[in-house]
């Protein structure tokens, strides 16, 4: 079975007419296409028994067929109502109108819900395509992971290139722009999100970004990063020592390193996500610094660079070959210094092999 036919299947088991797939990430999981409507109207409608179609804008209508689809695909133009033409293409596939809708209940905009309403006002939003997708993506393909190693070595060659950028009296903005200068010569457009480059104390900032802070020496420098390689996410994070950092520093990174290979060494079927967290946690922990690990120890990667699973205290999903996600424990201690290690990882039959294969082992830069 095919994708469409495996969420065909779904909608005949769960009862429902129709799926409204909105989230460009899970069109372009369906269809091929690759696209960022902003705030037009991209949407994927399918039904249990009868062929899907694809809806949007008219400038991409083109696009979205070299892509792939061989489906119908609808177009409109910005003066006319998307939905009123989703609704008469609709009532062209199924003569009534649907009223069991499975949509994404963690993602669709409440004003496109309210424009379904408007033109199905017998509409009722049962099983949730959210949870749909979740499990749907949770396996990779081998042909997903040959995207998504390619990602890793454009993070690989990101690393290379920032590495060689440190420099006193440069900015850590500045950094990021040589990196992603870099890329985008290689032909790399898109990051999966926005390069962090943090040294010193701004590093145990683990959600704050690069600021106009001049590098200093003797200070560890963070790296977190990623591509979009055809709609497949790398991410990465690397800890460098500029100069001779304090011996603190220098020990909470000899403590991440630990949690971090002992976690991935771990990875292998059968295993729990929870287990895995705890892995590192308890060498986190046992060497004192369990306090400044603040997040969970990794999370799932593909089409987006955030999904399942969560690598998590409380998440028993059982590890399967094919899943793909991060480990990466950090240690953010405010004042003084920010360590974060991270490989993603695709799961194999009896352990796991990395997306990156940038050095753990710490690298220093004069
Ligand atoms: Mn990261
Ligand atoms: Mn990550």
């Amino acid at each position: 079975m095919n994708k469409i036919e495996k969420l065909q299947q779904w909608l005949n088991d769960t009862g429902m007419d129709i799926a409204y797939i909105n989230e460009p990430t899970h069109v372009n999981y369906f269809t091929g296409y690759e696209s960022d409507p902003i705030e037009r109207v991209l949407g994927l409608f399918v039904f249990p028994d009868q062929d899907p179609f694809l809806f949007t804008p008219q400038l991409e209508v083109e696009s979205a067929k070299k892509a792939g689809w061989t489906y119908d695909v609808f177009g409109y133009l910005d003066h006319e109502d998307p939905f009123k033409l989703i609704a008469e293409h609709i009532l062209e596939k199924t003569n009534q109108a649907p009223i069991n809708w499975a949509i994404e209940k963690f993602s669709l905009p409440v004003s496109r819900m309210e424009s379904v309403l408007k033109h199905f006002p017998d509409a009722k939003f049962g099983a949730d395509a959210s949870e749909y997708m979740e499990k749907a993506k949770l396996i990779k393909s081998s042909d997903e992971i040959e995207l998504m190693k390619k990602a890793g070595d454009e993070a690989d060659f990101a690393f290379s290139v920032g590495f060689k950028a440190i420099q006193e009296g440069k900015t850590e903005q500045e950094v990021v722009a040589e990196i992603e200068y870099e890329l985008m010569k290689k032909g790399v457009m898109h990051t999966s999100f926005d390069t962090i480059v943090q040294g010193g104390a701004n590093a145990a900032n683990p959600h704050g970004g690069p600021e106009k802070i001049a590098l200093t020496k003797n200070e560890l420098v963070l790296f977190d990063l990623g591509t979009n390689h055809e709609g497949y996410m790398s991410d990465a994070s690397r800890t460098v020592a500029f100069g001779k950092p304090s011996q603190k520093a220098l020990d909470i990174y000899q403590v991440c390193l630990e949690a971090q290979l002992t976690a991935q060494a771990a990875i292998k079927p059968g295993i729990t996500a929870a287990e895995l967290d705890k892995i590192a946690r308890d060498v986190i922990t046992k060497a004192g610094y369990g306090e400044y690990f603040i997040h969970r120890l990794g999370h799932g990667i593909g089409m987006s660079d955030h999904e399942f699973p969560s690598i998590m205290e409380g998440n028993d999903l059982v590890i399967q070959p094919g899943m793909c996600f991060s480990i990466e424990p950090g240690i953010y201690i405010p004042g003084v210094a920010g360590v974060r290690i991270e490989d993603c990882v695709y799961v194999t039959e009896n352990g796991s092999e990395p997306f990156t294969h940038t050095p753990k082992e710490l690298t220093y830069v004069d």
